[in-house]
């Protein structure tokens, strides 16, 4: 038999190519290296019972995300993050203070959003990086810097102001309380998958592409990969004795996968009321962010999301590269001594579950997602460009305003399957 198309992985990308797939009748298979599906879309139990997503957890992009459509009754939506609190100097600041935090912050995207913009219209070889483009000593720049560490999984000297990522996403940020993973899962619905199956040579060189897995070669018109630039880059997949070419193997350097990682922390309930931080104080969930550290971490923190007493820190780049490869130990003994600074070691004992963002380490993912380096402004419309019309690439790290979201990814996919489609009529 030979397929109209095969896609390699079920994480956004796959299951969206999928999805698209078989609503549009064409004969296709979708092929998993991992024993499930989300790749980095997925959301697990914490022993209290609470969601939590190790990856994509806010609904982003406002009318051009899809997924909207999947919300139904039993998914529930959490309310929108109610400004900053800021821990300076070991006391946290005042309202006036936070609100100062908050116009700085809204004038710093501003700006970031306008040179985005402006570098978007006439890529250049010459972008500068995001810390170029912005530094001129605005008021809490550097901690906008170190919240773009994890908004673009790496360090803003080394990623350019081009990228959308981090600052283009549109639209309010929802959080998906019952976990977005879920309704990723859900809008996927009935598809044919193959899982524990990693696909290991795409072999281009006859009239149908033979793909080779561990279970057997299969025969296909077409292929949409939908792996990490980190998988990519890596080669476990072969492409025979021509393998991929060069301007291909340039867009995959340019867009390398960063570190964005998350440690959830579960407090019991009624804590942070306890101690001040409970919503009524604040209107709602706050996002907490520590500045003037004295080292390279850069953690920043969401207060009292999930069913209110969750903490979940977000940390990015070299720090959470770092941190990750320690393990989930190391992981979670440094984010209580983080949060420990503002909510005392007493509240720190209180908490009852913690959960942390594994995909760094795992071979088949290879980190959290990806960032345009400078000096590539082309690479993320590259990397989506077909070869030979036959091998087709989708996922977070193709073109495309929502690049690096799930979203994005899941729109990939759609987007490559409309192309074969129209091929095939
Ligand atoms: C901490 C964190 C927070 C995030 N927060 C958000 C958020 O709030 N909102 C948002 O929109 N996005 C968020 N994202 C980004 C979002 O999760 C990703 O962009 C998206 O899930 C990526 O989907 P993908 O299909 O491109 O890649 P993946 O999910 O990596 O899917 C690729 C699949 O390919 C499989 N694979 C690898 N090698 C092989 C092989 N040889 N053969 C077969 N299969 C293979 C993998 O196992 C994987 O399942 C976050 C990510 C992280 C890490």
């Amino acid at each position: 038999m030979v397929f109209d198309v095969i896609i390699v992985g079920a994480g956004a990308a796959g299951l969206g190519a999928a999805h698209h797939a078989r609503s549009r009748g064409l004969k296709y298979k979708t092929i998993e290296a991992a024993s499930r599906i989300g790749g980095r879309a997925v959301t697990v139990e914490l022993a209290t019972g609470q969601p939590f997503d190790l990856g994509c957890h806010w609904l982003q992009g406002g009318g051009r995300n899809p997924f909207y459509d999947f919300v139904g009754a039993e998914i529930r939506l959490g309310p929108l993050i109610q400004g900053h609190a800021l821990w300076r100097r070991g006391h946290l600041t005042d309202e006036a203070q936070s609100q100062a935090l908050d116009v700085a912050f809204d004038a710093l995207s501003a700006l970031h959003l306008e040179h985005q913009r402006r570098s978007a219209e006439t890529p250049s070889i010459d972008e500068p990086s995001i810390r170029k483009a912005l530094s001129g000593g605005h008021d809490f720049e550097e901690d906008y810097f170190r919240l773009l560490t994890h908004e673009c999984a790496a360090e803003p000297e080394l990623v350019s102001i081009s990228d959308p990522a981090g600052v283009n996403f549109g639209g309010d940020d929802i959080p998906v309380l019952s976990g977005y993973g879920r309704v990723i899962e859900k809008a996927a619905g009935p598809i044919d998958i193959t899982l524990d199956c990693p696909v290991t040579k795409i072999d281009l060189s006859g009239a149908d592409i033979l793909v080779e897995t561990p279970q057997g070669t299969l025969r296909t018109r077409h292929v949409i990969l939908t792996v990490s630039t980190a998988v990519l880059a890596k080669e476990h997949i072969s492409f025979g004795a021509s393998g991929l070419p060069n301007w291909k193997l340039s867009a995959i350097e340019g867009i390398p996968t960063g570190s964005s990682t998350k440690v959830g922390l579960q407090f019991a309930k009624g804590t942070l009321e306890r101690i001040g931080f409970a919503r009524s104080s604040f209107a709602g969930p706050v996002r907490l962010v520590i500045v003037e550290r004295e080292d390279t971490s850069n953690g920043s923190w969401h207060l009292g999301t999930g069913d209110g007493d969750l903490c979940t820190c977000y940390i990015g780049g070299k720090f959470s590269r770092e941190l990750a490869a320690a393990g989930k130990p190391a992981q979670v003994a440094w984010a209580k001594d983080d949060l420990a600074k503002v909510l005392g070691s007493d509240a720190i004992g209180a908490i009852v579950a913690a959960e942390t963002t594994p995909f760094d380490t795992v071979e088949t993912l290879g980190g959290g997602y990806s960032y345009l380096r400078v000096g590539y402004p082309n690479a993320r419309d590259d990397l989506e460009r077909p070869i030979q019309d036959r091998l087709y690439f989708a996922g977070e790290a193709c073109g495309g305003i929502d690049a690096t979201t799930a979203h994005g990814a899941w729109n990939s996919g759609v987007r490559a399957i409309d192309q074969i489609h129209s091929l095939q009529s």
